[in-house]
């Protein structure tokens, strides 16, 4: 996606105003919320659109979790103690953060930033408080939530993972009841049955949303440039 910046755009034919008089700025990729419950399959399909989509990058996010085995810092989360979580808090270095399940978890900004500005589209893995902080304070994020087919798939895909124990489980579970209870708050519902056919779907997703008025007003603009309008 290429930069645009347009001020007060005006064009009428006669009296008929054809394009809207409006300060628009899209400089940037698209913010995609993947939110959906612990189980559900976000890990592995963004692992899977990362590999078919060079224009989309995953932010990483910093927690106050321990790490899985296997898991890397700075690629899958930067792992930090409760006070560096505390000094970004302080530092106001947080489009959002979130308790979940006893720890902290954050998305940094500056990063977010920078990669939109390249042209990226960040998607976003964070739990439901945090999608709907975030949705309330751009109203341009895409919100995906991902869903299994039934819960008892969710509890197997969470059992089979492995990689909590089970009191974890449990409450994860629960967490599970209540974030399926508010995925009305969000735009696009994911089913993921399959790897590839979800991984397919956000992938018509983001090619929808490019296609908005308001990421194409330069085509129009650029169709319009040459044509006499009296
Ligand atoms: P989340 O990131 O939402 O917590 P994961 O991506 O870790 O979920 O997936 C949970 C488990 O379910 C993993 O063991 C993963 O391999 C498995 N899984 C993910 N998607 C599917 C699918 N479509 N069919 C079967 N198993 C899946
Ligand atoms: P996990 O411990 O399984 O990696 O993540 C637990 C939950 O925290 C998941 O629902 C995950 O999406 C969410 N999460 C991960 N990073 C962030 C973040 O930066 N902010 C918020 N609010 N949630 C996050």
């Amino acid at each position: 996606m290429s930069v645009l910046t347009m001020k007060n755009v005006k064009k009428s034919f006669g009296d008929v105003q054809v394009l809207r008089d409006i300060s628009l700025t899209v400089e940037h990729g698209q913010v995609l919320a993947i939110i959906g419950p612990s189980g559900s399959g976000k890990g592995t399909i963004m692992k899977s659109l990362l590999a078919s989509r060079e224009d989309t990058v995953l932010s990483v996010s910093m927690t106050t979790r321990a790490p899985r085995p296997g898991e890397i810092d700075g690629y899958h989360y930067h792992f930090v103690t409760r006070e560096e979580f505390e000094k970004t808090i302080a530092e106001d270095g947080f489009l959002e953060y979130a308790e979940y399940n006893g720890n902290f978890y954050g998305t940094p900004e500056a990063p977010i930033r920078r990669l939109l500005n390249e042209g990226k589209n960040v998607m976003l893995e964070i739990e439901v408080q945090g999608a709907e902080k975030v949705m309330d304070h751009r109203s341009d994020v895409v919100s995906i939530f991902i869903t299994t087919p039934s819960f008892e798939e969710l509890e197997r895909r969470l059992r089979g993972r492995a990689t909590e124990p089970e009191g974890v489980i449990v409450k994860r579970l629960k967490t599970a009841q209540y974030e399926l209870s508010r995925a009305f708050r969000y735009q696009y519902i994911v089913l993921n049955d399959e790897v590839e056919a979800a991984t397919e779907r956000i992938s018509k997703i983001i090619d929808a949303e490019n296609m908005r008025y308001s990421r194409m007003e330069n085509t129009i603009l650029e169709v319009l440039k040459d044509v006499s309008t009296q």
